[in-house]
Parts: structure tokens; C-alpha cells; sequence
């Protein structure tokens, strides 16, 4: 070894022990911090599924490479980095032995290639990522960019260092190549041998090249051991790990479905048994978020893929899911020191040893204003429609649903403190079983002049589908047509069917939604109770929230029943030719995908099927189908999920506004939903649209349901 050589050794050496042992103090901390999170036993089992559906997203980039070309660029990153680690290892024999390279297979052609191929495609991938990351820079202006709150210095850190350790890694093995001690012929590391046909022989600059490289990496490990929080910088570990302990592991994309039940002491709570001093309703501090929630907010990535399609982002209100995110890490984070002192039970000699920020962060309540210092905004906390885009974009499968209801859940709950206006829809679940207050004996008053008789399950006949008519389908005037049309198609068809009529009741989804647990369990039970003793075992829904909660909630509550969404029925009977559309089209039909239907449950195809079998039994060319800019699992919220519905719309712009210029921008003169709920809301934007003169006359927002129908009834 020369002279040169020793610095360098040394230098390295030097550095790589400093990093060293302040990463492994840190993963220790964060590890810590973690578990400060309560138990949940829902995320072990299935090991096989979790780890098949950890490399898939991972190694597959599934979630990522919905974004084409962010994605691509972000998986030879990925690769890039991982293949970084063997290459900074190699710096450390470069930098001692400038002619050798990493042992046993440093010399290998194989390996030569696959690294050469990959620096390259790295590099090309961190310019495309730094690039998009400087055309969406956030800004008044721009406070869509999905940047918009993210700590920007940390991610232009990250990926110059990406860029500075593939440039050196070219350096060194173009010097190499000039040296002449390149392992590997011109075929398999071309652009070395092309870089040392230009530079000069140098043996002192491999070794240089390679501390330099040295260097870099370790401050970068230094940098990152030294800020915690810096989720674009650690989420290069810590996604593996989420995404292995993500819910419904087996779910294809994010597939919400259910939301988890309100836990205590990691066991499901039953009211019936619960004790208010001993048990937890819901989340009031950041350490009651489960260990798996500690993780979600480690791993953000701080990318704002979720913010980009939150709709109450998107309409102008305070709710960002990214910034949630980042103020609940921020605030778990601040306050570690204060809860591994041990908390409200700590000594008063170990609280000395605590921060003063800590001891201020303790104090911080959860949900508050800004002169209460409250880490979550309530406005931010009941912007939420739950419609799960965040969740569907997230590519390290972080769970915002389901911390946003176990914050509402303690909000309700025990403060009583949520939008008053949602007070009446509580009440009137409790009291008369529908959000709307409407009599019980009115039910089923939706029959009424129907040419047929609507089979009820009182009768005593034998039916194959509980007709699940649902509050709105009952009670509310344009998804009565809906649910007119519904058994009549049914009937057409000679579907055996048959309705609960009065001895139905709200499933409980919106009380669930706001954060009321009590209130859907009483309902819930009510319901599984009455289904079980009725034998039922198939459903047929036309509400996708009583769909969502019937499917995949009340198996929580002893209910299992196998559930079809209306939409889902309605395209095998088409298929099966037991529906046949003849009754041309007037005009293209857009649809819009509602969120518990598509992103929560991933029906997407069945309602188009129905409405491609109407459009095509037009002659005209205009008859189409035509999808507006976001459909299928980027589909935007009509702004009633969540509760939403209940709720006033005090902050920016209107959700249904802005879903409704999306479906008129497309020119269709039917716009197709799919949800009592998006018929309400899509229906109320359109009405305002024609009275302000922006919408044609003849534009209409009906169910697919009645589309279908009236196709038929033509004939
Ligand atoms: S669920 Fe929808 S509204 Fe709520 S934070 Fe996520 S994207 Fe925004
Ligand atoms: S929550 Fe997920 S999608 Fe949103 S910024 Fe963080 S990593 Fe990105």
C-alpha cells in the first residue's frame, strides 16, 4: 500500500465506524418507538402470502408502476441501490488495493455486466426522478403538486447521493479500464472501457474515487441515522417490513373492504362487556395507534402520491393524508422520549433525563386547533370521505382509513365532539334505524305500484337473494327508482328473490364511518340476527356501502353471507342472455366508479359490461361508453362517503362539483353511477350546473340499474 492508499484506508475506516454506530443507535430507537405502539394480532399468520405478497409489490413495483414512468424510473433506482451496497463494498478493497475488486466475484463477467447495466439504468432513472420531482415543485400556485409539505432538501439529498455514488462507481472502474485492471472485457462493462479510453492511468485515483465513495455513502448513513424522520431516506428498509405486515395481504391492489374494528388491549371491543376505565375507545394519544400504525408513519416516504388524488385535498380543504401522516409521525416521534421515560407512570428522576420538547409534546392534545396546539386539525380530521385513494396510491401500503376512524372513533365516542349537523343522521339511527328519520312502516312503500309483487321474506317462501334495499333505496326519492328498477329486472329475469321490508334496518355504515361504534354494533347485531334466523345466504345490494359493510364487516358480528353488488347480478344476467338491451342510446354514457364499489371492492368491469351491452345496441357511433380522465382505481370521490353525506361542506369547493365538470368535460349525456349516494350527490351537482347555464338540458345522472332498464323496456 502507498501512501495514498493509507489516507484513504484510514479516512474510510474512520467514517464507516462513525456511521456504524450511530445507525445501528438509531434502528434501535426507532425499533423502540415502534413498539411503543399497542399490540395487533391480526398482522401475523399467513406468512407464506405475506412474504409472496411482499416481493411482488416490492420487486414487482405493482403499486408503483401505476405511475408508468415515476415507476419504471423508480425500480432501476430501487435495483440500483440495492446493487449500490455491493459496489460500496467493493470501494472498501479499491480504496486499499486500487487493481483488485470485490472477492470471489468481483471478477466474474456475470456480475460485471448486471452491475455496469444497472449503474447505468440507475442513473438514468434518478435523472427522470429528479427531473419530475423539479417540474412538480409545490408553491402557491401549485398547491396540487404532490410535493406540496414534503421536506424537500431531504429527497434532493437522497437522490444526489444516489447520483454522486453511481458517478464515482463509473470513475473507478473507467480509471480501472484506463490502468488497465478492469476485470471484465469491453462486452460486459462498455461504458467503463469507453470512460478509460478517455481518462488517464491513475492507480492513486481509484483509490481516491473509491474513499470519495466511501465518503458519501457514510455521511449519507450519518445524515439519515441523525434524522429519524426522514422517511425518504429510511423508507428504503422499513417498506419491506410494512408491506409484509399490511392488512389483507391476499387483497388484490389496496382493496380496503372492512375497516378494522374498534380494538382494546389488541382483542376486538364488544360493547357489551366494555369497561370505560379499563378499555380504549378509539385513539386519543399517539402511543394507543397500534405498533403497525408506528410503522405507517415511519415509512412514509413523504412522495404525496396520496395527496395528489385525496379529493379534499384536491377541493381546496386542510386534509392532506401525506401531512396527516407526517404530523403523527413528527408528534410520535417528538414525544418518544417523554413515553420510553415511562410515561404518566415515570420516575421523577427519569423525567428529568427527559427533553423539554418531549415534555411539551405530552401535553399536545391529538385533535385540536391551532391555539390549542392540537397536532390534527378537526377540520382536517372530518374532511375525510374514507373513499381510500390515498390507501390505493400509497406504494408502501400505509393505512390512513383506519387512523382516521380511530381518531373520530375517540372524537364521538367520549368528547361528543364531531360536526353537529351529524348529530341528527345518529340520532336518527338510534332512534328509527335510518339516517333520514323516516317511519319504519314506510319501507317498503317503494313497492307500491309496481306490476308485480315484491316477494318478502315474512312471506315464508323459498328465495335464492335477500334483496338488501338499504335506507336510501328505501327512502329516498331517486334511489327509489333505482331499487323500482332493480326488482324489476330481477323479476324480468326470473330471479328468486326477496326484501326484509320492515324488519330491515341501516347496516350502520355511516355511523361506523363518523367514528360511532356503539351505535353499529347495535345496528350490526340487529342485523345479522334478523339475516341468520331468515337462512339467508346470499344477498344481492344496491348500496355499496350496505355492499361493503354486509361482505366484509359483518363477519366481524357473526353474519356471513356470500354479497353481489346489483351491478355485478345485472352483468351475468346480460351475459346469460336473460337481459337482452335493445333499446338504442341516446348519446355517450360516462360512469363514475364509487368508491366502495371499485377502489374498496374492486368492481370495476361489471358495470361497464352492463352499459357496453346497452351502448352497443345502438347504431350510433356517439353511444359509447366514454371514461372520464379518473376512473377505475383513481376514480374521484362524489364526496358523500365517510359520513360525508351528513355532513356540511364549509371548506373550498365542492367535491360533487368538481366530480361533475370532470363527467360534463367528457360530453356524455348520461352520466352512469352505480351508489344511492353518488345519484345524489353527481345528481345535485348536475342540477346546479343547468341552472347556472353550464350543463346542457338534457344531461342526467341515473344508475346503471335504470339505464339497463330502460333499454329494455322499449323493446
Ligand atoms: S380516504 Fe380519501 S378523503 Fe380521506 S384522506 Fe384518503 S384520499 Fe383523502
Ligand atoms: S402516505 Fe404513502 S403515498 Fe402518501 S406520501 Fe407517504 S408514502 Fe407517499
Amino acid at each position: 500500500m502507498g501512501p495514498v492508499q493509507i489516507i484513504a484506508t484510514s479516512v474510510a475506516a474512520a467514517i464507516t465506524v462513525v456511521a456504524t454506530v450511530l445507525v445501528v443507535r438509531t434502528v434501535r430507537r426507532m425499533i423502540s418507538v415502534v413498539r411503543l405502539g399497542q399490540p395487533d394480532p391480526d398482522r401475523g399468520g399467513s406468512r407464506g402470502l405475506r412474504l409472496k405478497t411482499m416481493l411482488t409489490e416490492t420487486l414487482g413495483h405493482t403499486r408503483m408502476l401505476r405511475w408508468t414512468v415515476v415507476g419504471a424510473a423508480h425500480w432501476f433506482v430501487m435495483i440500483a441501490f440495492i446493487a449500490l451496497s455491493s459496489l460500496v463494498l467493493e470501494a472498501y478493497f479499491e480504496v486499499a488495493v486500487p487493481d483488485h475488486g470485490l472477492p470471489l466475484i468481483g471478477s466474474w463477467n456475470v456480475y460485471g455486466l448486471v452491475t455496469e447495466w444497472i449503474g447505468v439504468l440507475g442513473f438514468i432513472g434518478i435523472l427522470v426522478l429528479i427531473g419530475i420531482r423539479l417540474r412538480n415543485l409545490p408553491g402557491n400556485p401549485n398547491r396540487r403538486s404532490r410535493f406540496a409539505g414534503s421536506t424537500m432538501w431531504q429527497a434532493y439529498y437522497v437522490e444526489y447521493t444516489i447520483l454522486a455514488v453511481l458517478l464515482c462507481g463509473f470513475f473507478i472502474r473507467g480509471f480501472k479500464a484506463a490502468n488497465d485492471t478492469l476485470e471484465w472485457p469491453v462486452w460486459a462493462a462498455p461504458v467503463s472501457h469507453g470512460l478509460g479510453a478517455v481518462l488517464p492511468a491513475s492507480a492513486a485515483a481509484v483509490s481516491l474515487i473509491a474513499m470519495a465513495k466511501i465518503i458519501v455513502s457514510m455521511t449519507w448513513v450519518i445524515v439519515i441515522a441523525s434524522n429519524i424522520t426522514m422517511g425518504v431516506a429510511w423508507h428504503r428498509f422499513l417498506a419491506f417490513f410494512n408491506i409484509y405486515f399490511k392488512r389483507n395481504p391476499g387483497r388484490a391492489g389496496s382493496g380496503l373492504g372492512g375497516l378494522r374494528p374498534m380494538m382494546s388491549e389488541g382483542k376486538p371491543l364488544d360493547f357489551e362487556e366494555a369497561d370505560p376505565e379499563k378499555d380504549q375507545f378509539g385513539v386519543a394519544q399517539v402511543e394507543q395507534f397500534t405498533w403497525k400504525g408506528m410503522l405507517d408513519f415511519s415509512t412514509c416516504t413523504e412522495c404525496g402520491r396520496c395527496q395528489s388524488q385525496c379529493p379534499a385535498w384536491n377541493t381546496g380543504k386542510p386534509l392532506s393524508p401525506k401531512l396527516l401522516i407526517l404530523s403523527l409521525r413528527d408528534h410520535a416521534y417528538a414525544k418518544a422520549p417523554y413515553l420510553l421515560a415511562g410515561g404518566s407512570s415515570a420516575s421523577e428522576e427519569a423525567l428529568a433525563k427527559v427533553d423539554v420538547l418531549a415534555l411539551a409534546e405530552k401535553d399536545r392534545p391529538l385533535i385540536g386547533g391551532v391555539d390549542e396546539l392540537g397536532v390534527i386539525d378537526p377540520d382536517v380530521l372530518w374532511s375525510c370521505t374514507t373513499c381510500g385513494a390515498c390507501v390505493e396510491q400509497c406504494p408502501v401500503d400505509i393505512e390512513h382509513v383506519d387512523h382516521i376512524v380511530d381518531m373520530r372513533r375517540y372524537q364521538v365516542l367520549i368528547e361528543s365532539n364531531f360536526p353537529t349537523e351529524a348529530g341528527v343522521m345518529l340520532r336518527n339511527l338510534e332512534n328509527k334505524g335510518n339516517p333520514w328519520g323516516a317511519a319504519q312502516s314506510t319501507r317498503d312503500d317503494w313497492t307500491k305500484g309496481l306490476d308485480f309483487a315484491v316477494p318478502n321474506v315474512a312471506d315464508g317462501g323459498d328465495f335464492e337473494y335477500l334483496f338488501w334495499v338499504g335506507c336510501a333505496g328505501a327512502f329516498e326519492d331517486r334511489a327509489k327508482k333505482t331499487t323500482r328498477a332493480v326488482a324489476t329486472l330481477l323479476n324480468e329475469a326470473g330471479v328468486s328473490f326477496a326484501i326484509l321490508g320492515q324488519g330491515e334496518t341501516c347496516t350502520g355504515d355511516p355511523a361506523r364511518r363518523i367514528g360511532n361504534e356503539f351505535v353499529f354494533q347495535m345496528l350490526a347485531q340487529q342485523n345479522v340476527e334478523t339475516l341468520n334466523e331468515a337462512g339467508v345466504k346470499k344477498i344481492v345490494a344496491t348500496c355499496p356501502h350496505c355492499f361493503n359493510t354486509l361482505a366484509n364487516e359483518y363477519g366481524q358480528l357473526g353474519g356471513h353471507f356470500e354479497v353481489i353488488h346489483h351491478t355485478q347480478l345485472l352483468a351475468q344476467l346480460v351475459s346469460a342472455g336473460k337481459l337482452t338491451p335493445v333499446q338504442p342510446l341516446d348519446g355517450a354514457i360516462t360512469y363514475h366508479d364509487p368508491c366502495y364499489l371499485g377502489r374498496h371492492n374492486r368492481v370495476f368491469a361489471p358495470p361497464r359490461e352492463v352499459l357496453g351491452a346497452v351502448a352497443s345496441s345502438s347504431p350510433s357511433d356517439d353511444a359509447g361508453l366514454v371514461e372520464m380522465d379518473r376512473f377505475a382505481e383513481r376514480s374521484f370521490c362524489c364526496g358523500a362517503g365517510g359520513a360525508r353525506m351528513w355532513m356540511e361542506e364549509r371548506i373550498g369547493k365542492r367535491i360533487n362539483v368538481e366530480r361533475v365538470e370532470e363527467a360534463l368535460s367528457t360530453g356524455a349525456k348520461t352520466v352512469a353511477v352505480s351508489c344511492p349516494f353518488c345519484l345524489t350527490m353527481l345528481g345535485d351537482g348536475v342540477t346546479g350546473k343547468k341552472a347556472a347555464g353550464a350543463a346542457p338540458d338534457d344531461v342526467e345522472v341515473v344508475d346503471v340499474a335504470s339505464v339497463l332498464l330502460r333499454s329494455l323496456s322499449s323493446s
